[in-house]
């Protein structure tokens, strides 16, 4: 359920994706309540070991369909077909990039929706063990309408259930299983905003951090935000040890209403303070993500401002060169003009690294392969668009403190 209302998108989407189509009314079974299933096989007559045979097969076999349920007797595999779906993912095509390390998900949900996500493979470095991280959607489509990103172009279809949320990460692990290997980490930055859809995003959370379901450590798991501050504080108030990743992309309030279009409810820094409530309460370094756009957001200004907003806090600051999206006129900045910005941050006092884009050849940006999906826009929108993003890019670069990056 959407918790907060969203504020007038300044650029409206572009894409339309097909109708959706009617809902599978079974729950998924993996975002069931454990007391919920228990209940329900009590009104059956099975015995009480049956919800924990059930929660095997979910979690540490990570099933994908009633076949597979090989210890139940087939009346209660049957009846559990009839009431639950094993998974929600009705299909998906995989596509694969850097030599194999990056492999993008394109799920079809139940209703003909389309969200996507990726594993990230990285190898054992050093004293560092090998990784494998799974970027999942928590929404179809987003509403917040980031200019530079693929999701954004979409608009907003629907919240994901906390079953779609976790059998992502579910499909990924049964994959990796098959090479011995397991999911480490889970990032909620796929497509749509994690904290406009926050009860089902945290009950994922708690499902796949729960040692009796799918036991990952607390700390392994990442939950993104473009600055949704009632849900920042409703993290806090939990105090987990999640990683909390703000995308903040732009300080100067002018930039950031054009780059995040949630920065006319909450503007950056009402975001970072809620964020270093976050920090406080729970120890933890705040993320901070900034995707650089040449020429746009990665001027020596704003890279000075950045380090104002951020000065004192916990935090470490992500720069990831922009994914490049179709129907926007905008490109990466260049590697040295990153590694300048860089260099301001640090020696304000701040962790910075540049982050390498994984997938580029696939689309691994969030969005991108759903859009491909879609029927292709009118030419002469995107042509207004495109238009109307460098008319009110070039504004704000005209705001105080514009300059370039010598
Ligand atoms: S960057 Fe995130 S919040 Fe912004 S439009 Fe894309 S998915 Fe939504």
């Amino acid at each position: 359920m959407r918790s907060e209302p969203v504020p007038e998108q300044r650029v409206s989407p572009l894409i339309s994706l097909p109708a959706a189509g009617m809902r599978d009314a079974r729950p998924g079974l993996s975002g069931v309540p454990a007391d919920e299933l228990s209940a329900w096989l009590g009104n059956r007559g099975e015995p009480t070991y049956r919800a924990r045979q059930i929660g095997d097969h979910v979690w540490s076999a990570a099933v994908q369909s009633s076949d597979e349920l090989s210890t139940l007797p087939n009346r209660l595999r049957s009846q559990l077909a009839d009431a639950f779906r094993v998974s929600t993912l009705a299909d998906t095509e995989i596509t694969a990039a850097d030599n194999g390390l990056t492999q993008k998900a394109l799920h079809h949900l139940d209703d003909g929706q389309l969200i996507e996500s990726v594993l990230m493979r990285y190898p054992a470095r050093g004293w560092r063990r090998a990784r494998a991280t799974v970027c999942i959607s928590s929404q179809a489509g987003c509403a917040v309408g980031c200019p530079f990103c693929a999701t954004g172009e979409l608009g907003f279809w629907r919240d994901l259930a906390t079953a779609e949320i976790v059998d992502q990460v579910r499909f990924w692990a049964r994959r990796l299983a098959e090479d011995g290997r397991r999911v480490t980490n889970v990032v909620f930055m796929g497509m749509g905003e994690p904290l406009l859809n926050a009860d089902a995003v945290l009950e994922a959370a708690a499902a796949l951090t729960d040692p009796l379901r799918f036991g990952l450590g607390a700390r392994h798991i990442t939950i993104s935000t473009s600055g949704v501050v009632p849900g920042i504080e409703k993290l806090t108030a939990l105090r987990p040890q999640y990683t909390l990743a703000v995308s903040l992309h732009a300080a100067r309030p002018a930039l950031r209403n054009l780059l995040v279009p949630l920065d006319h409810r909450w503007p950056a820094t009402r975001v970072v303070a809620a964020a270093a409530a976050y920090a406080r309460a729970t120890g933890r370094r705040v993320t901070y993500e900034y995707v650089m756009i040449d020429g746009i957001n990665d001027t020596r200004q704003d890279a000075a401002e950045t380090a104002a907003l951020l000065a004192g806090h916990l935090a470490h600051v992500n720069l990831i060169p922009m994914n490049p999206v179709a129907h926007t006129p905008w490109r990466p900045s260049p590697p040295e003009r990153i590694e300048a910005f860089a260099t301001v941050l640090r020696r304000a006092g701040l962790r910075a690294t540049v982050r390498r884009n994984r997938g580029i050849e696939i689309g691994a940006a969030c969005g991108q392969l759903a859009a491909e999906q879609a029927a292709r826009p009118d030419p002469a929108v995107v042509a207004r668009r495109r238009d109307l993003l460098v008319a009110k890019s070039a504004a704000a670069l005209r705001s105080p403190g514009g300059g370039a990056m010598a």
